[in-house]
Order: structure tokens, then sequence, then C-alpha cells
């Protein structure tokens, strides 16, 4: 690949992580957040779309936290909001008027959701979930997909491994992500291929007297957005009703932007239980477990669940105003129209040099892949060649546009910005986009 691109200026940054190293593992307060030595950048402040550096490089952001700043960082409704509610305080060890009025919300735009209860984050909600169905059940073993991501906790920290599936008559070893992780956990679950509902099937018919639960992510968000299949997702719908099993579906990603009414009314399917975090609050700490009203009626009748910081003040006013915004303006529909614009146009230049490509996912949360055919599964996306993207994704990211690179993500995940601020379709619509496009212009796939 032949591009000039000019380095960015990083020497506040490394000053910084040399600084933070001292005080923290990585210098930094998540692992993912590790980007080399030399390369880890650290934010002096965002707003809407953008986010600036220590050192002043300004990017457009095109992972928003992972998610979370789906108005946008920084946005003035949201922050005014929890501002406002600030006057009541943070925790009490009681419940506030307001966590009826997320609730309230939460129900009205996912029909799945006869009941909800507050947590924290991502993790925290998946793992009441999970806790929930097995109360509710009285069984223990559950079933994940391969290449879906649920959270940092036990239960959900095991992978396909990527090293075991050049022989593709028999499926890779299932190993944790890294080390702590008990390895008794590994009997009380199992791990089918994506969009594979014959291989789901096999395995409740066998095992479904000891299954409490099977947990999907209605789109792989961390594997590059492969999407379930409309078909696939139906049928693991009526495989655990067939099977008296619970289906938990994970909506930390999806939820509130793939749809006012997340992937569940997308796809038109109902869960038993699901989850959704981080579009709820626009970046305000809080996620929400919801459901059929005979399984969640079972917490507190049985099942633990609670946290001190468990709908905390600030959140819930930021929750309310994100939510009342997502429901009542056309801002989801903004952001999968940027989607889908800066799809037609990387499209388009790509096409124009003849570079094979694909797109994965929503408009609203989708991946770009190096081949005419899009991945469905996980092993199709790990067997596949990612050099290319990951040397286009440091040239962008030098350009000024924070992407997703190396670990296991490598996507434009999450595409979305604030509603009519700077946009995605920024980047190739207009002249500032230029030198965006011209990395696609004039990149080449690396061949292996
Ligand atoms: N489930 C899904 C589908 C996720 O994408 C994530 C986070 N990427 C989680 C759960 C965990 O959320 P958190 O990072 O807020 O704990």
């Amino acid at each position: 690949m032949s591009i000039k691109v000019q380095r960015r200026k990083l020497d506040k940054s490394r000053a910084h992580y040399k600084e933070a190293v001292k005080h923290l593992p990585l210098g930094v307060s998540s692992n993912f957040r590790f980007w080399g030595e030399d390369e880890t950048v650290f934010v002096h402040h965002g707003k809407g779309a953008r986010l600036w550096d220590l050192d002043g490089n300004e990017y457009i952001d095109y992972r928003l936290g992972y998610g979370p700043a789906i108005l946008g960082h920084c946005n003035d409704e949201v922050d005014k909001a929890a501002r406002d509610n600030q006057y009541v305080g943070t925790v009490f060890a009681l419940g506030t008027e307001k966590e009826v009025t997320v609730a309230k919300l939460i129900k009205e735009m996912m029909p799945a959701a006869d009941l909800v209860r507050f947590s924290n984050s991502g993790t925290e909600a998946v793992m009441a979930a999970l806790r929930l169905a097995r109360g509710y059940t009285g069984k223990d073993n559950y079933v994940t997909f391969e290449g879906s991501y649920h959270g940092l906790f036990d239960a959900s920290m095991w992978t396909a491994d990527p090293e075991d599936m050049k022989d593709q008559s028999k499926d890779p070893k299932v190993i944790p992500y890294g080390q702590g992780i008990p390895q008794l956990i590994r009997n009380l679950f199992w791990q089918v291929p994506y969009n594979d509902a014959q291989r789901l099937e096999d395995v409740l018919k066998k095992h479904h007297d000891s299954i409490a639960a099977v947990l999907i992510e209605p789109i792989l968000g961390n594997c590059c957005g492969i999407p379930s299949k409309p078909e696939f997702i139906k049928a693991v719908r009526a495989l655990c009703t067939k099977y008296n099993v619970i289906m938990i579906v994970d909506e930390v990603k999806t939820g509130f932007r793939v749809g006012k009414g997340g992937a569940q009314a997308l796809y038109g399917i109902e869960a038993d239980i699901f989850t959704v975090a981080k579009a709820v609050a626009n970046g305000y700490p809080i996620s929400a477990i919801g459901g059929k009203e005979e399984i969640m009626r079972k917490y507190g009748k049985g099942v633990a669940h609670g946290g001190t910081y468990t709908a905390q003040a600030m959140s819930l006013a930021a929750a309310e105003k994100t939510l009342t915004i997502l429901r009542d303006t056309d801002a989801l529909d903004v952001i999968a129209n940027y989607g889908k614009a800066m799809q037609e146009g990387m499209h388009k230049v790509l096409t124009k040099r003849g570079i094979p490509h694909s797109f994965t996912g929503h408009y609203s949360m989708s991946g770009l892949f190096f081949s005419a055919e899009a991945p469905t599964t996980y092993r199709n996306w790990k067997l596949s060649d990612y050099t290319f993207y990951d040397t286009m994704a440091g040239y962008l990211i030098d350009m000024g546009n924070e992407i997703t690179t190396g670990f296991h993500h490598r996507s434009f995940e999450r595409p979305s910005v604030a509603r009519a601020t700077t946009s995605i379709a920024t980047a190739v619509t207009t002249p500032e986009s230029a030198p965006t496009m011209m990395v696609f212009a004039s990149a080449q796939p690396k061949r292996r």
C-alpha cells in the first residue's frame, strides 16, 4: 500500500501514558483501551460525533464509546436533564420516582418487557438475566453462539479458539478469553455456530432438561456486525418455546439503536428476557433487564437482584431524556441513513478500485469486510484475511477517524452520530471526506 498519510502528533498522549502506566495496569481502565505504548490515545473531550485527544487531534468518532453516545457526546438536552435531576441525590438504598418513568418508556418501546429491572452495565444486566432464567427454570446450563460477546463475567468469557479452526470437519475448541476463568464453567454451557438452527436443535433435543437459557446477540456486534438471518433467529425463538428453554436476547448493543424496538422489533420476535444498556442513556451508566411478567416476578421471590448503584438518579434522568428523544424524533432513521450513505460511498470508491468488499450488519451498526461474500458465522470471519482492514484502519485513525481495529472487532461499528450534527455521511459526501476516501481509493489489499 503506498499512500502518504501524515502521522498524528501524539506527544502529549505518549507522555500521559508514561505517567498513567505507573498507576494503572497498561495505563488504562479497560484492557481494550490500550493501543500500544506509543499509540494509546487519551481523550481531552468529545462533542457530538467528534472527539479531541490530548494533543488536539480531532477525530470523527465512529465508535462512540462502543455505542452508548447514540446522540453524540455531551448532548445538551441529555446533560441538562441529568444535571436537573442532581438535586435528588445519587443513590439511597431506596427507590426514586423516575425508575417508573423510565421503566414505562422501555415497556412502551420494547413490547417483550412486561416488567423492567435496572442494572449499571451490560455485563451486570446479562448476568442478572442469566440468573433469572436459571432461577425460574431451576436449571443451570445454557447455550451461547460462537462470536457472541455478553460481557466480562465468567459465564460469558469463552470463545471458539481461532487457532483451532483450520480443520473445518470438526468444531474448534472452546477456550476462556483469559486467565482466572474457572475451567469448571466449561461444563455448564454449549457454544454452537451462529446462524445454524439445526446445531442448536441438536443440543436442545438432547440436553433441554438441563438447559435454562439460550443467550443470543441478534447482531454479533463484536464480530464485524454479523447479523442473524431472519429465519435463524425466528427458529431460535421457536426452538426455545418447543424445548421449554428461556430465550435471552442480549440487546445491549442493538437496543434503541437498530430501531425503536431494538432487534426484536426488526426481526419480529419477542424474547422471554432481554437486556439493553448502551444507547439507553447516551453514556450515563445504566442498563435494564426486561421480560415476561411471570419470569420477572421471580426477582424478589427467590432470585437475587440489586446493587448499591442501580437506578442512580442522574442516569435515570439521562435515560428518560435519551429514550424520549429516540421515541419522539427520527434520530434512529437519521443514523441509519448516515450509515447507508457511508456504505454507498465506500462501495463506490472500492468498486472503482476493483477491491472486493461487502458489508455486514445493520446500517446503524455495520462492518466492512474485504471479500465479495460477507461472513455469516464467526468461523468464516475469523478465517478471513483482515490484514488489509487493519492496515487501512491504521491510516484512517491517523487521518482523524476513530474506528475500531485489532483484537476482535474490526468494523465501523456503530456508525451512528449525533442527530444532524457532524455525521458519518460527511465522511463520504463532503469535501472534508476526500482524504478519508483517498485511503480507500489508493489502498491495495495485501494478499497472503
Ligand atoms: N452484551 C453485549 C452484546 C455487548 O456488546 C456488551 C459490551 N460490548 C456487553 C454485553 C457488556 O456490556 P458492558 O461493557 O457495559 O459491561
